[in-house]
């Protein structure tokens, strides 16, 4: 067991049904930390650059699209085994294969808007926690 971060994003099908704090309830009930926390606009700039490794894909721009479609929150969380513990939280991509009691299979609209992001690897979570926070406004 090893004591991680990972970046999570409460997308914009999500709060625009006010369901922050039942997915937030969700992550703090699996026993991940809310270490940091804000809720922005993505501009269609970091949107594009976020999901860059995406730009080849057929929906990428539909992406870009709804993830500046309206407010996100975006979150450090903690625990152990942050990265594999929040993604089993999330249950899969498409929310119709998502497991029961997931993230993803409770509030999903479907395979875009999917109501939360979180990182897939310790390289990617470094890398998408000092894209949108810097050390100051990580508490632990
Ligand atoms: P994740 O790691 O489970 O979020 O999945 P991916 O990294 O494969 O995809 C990133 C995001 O792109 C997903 O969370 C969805 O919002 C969106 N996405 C993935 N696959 C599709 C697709 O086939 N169609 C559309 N419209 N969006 C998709």
């Amino acid at each position: 067991m090893t004591m991680q971060r990972t970046f999570s994003i409460i997308k914009p099908d999500a709060t625009r049904r006010n369901l922050t704090g039942a997915i937030n309830s969700k992550i703090e009930a699996s026993g991940l930390r809310i270490i940091a926390q804000k809720r922005i606009h993505m501009s269609d700039r970091e949107a594009r650059e976020f999901y860059a490794v995406h730009a080849d894909r057929p929906f990428y721009n539909d992406l870009v699209s709804f993830m500046t479609s309206g407010p996100v929150v975006v979150q450090v969380l903690e625990g152990q085994n942050a990265i594999a513990a929040y993604r089993e939280v999330m249950g899969s991509t498409n929310p119709s294969d998502a497991a029961d009691g997931t993230i993803r299979k409770e509030f999903a609209e479907g395979i875009e808007a999917n109501s939360v992001h979180g990182s897939d690897s310790i390289e990617n979570a470094a890398i998408e926690i000092a894209y949108f926070f810097t050390n100051e406004e990580i508490v632990g």
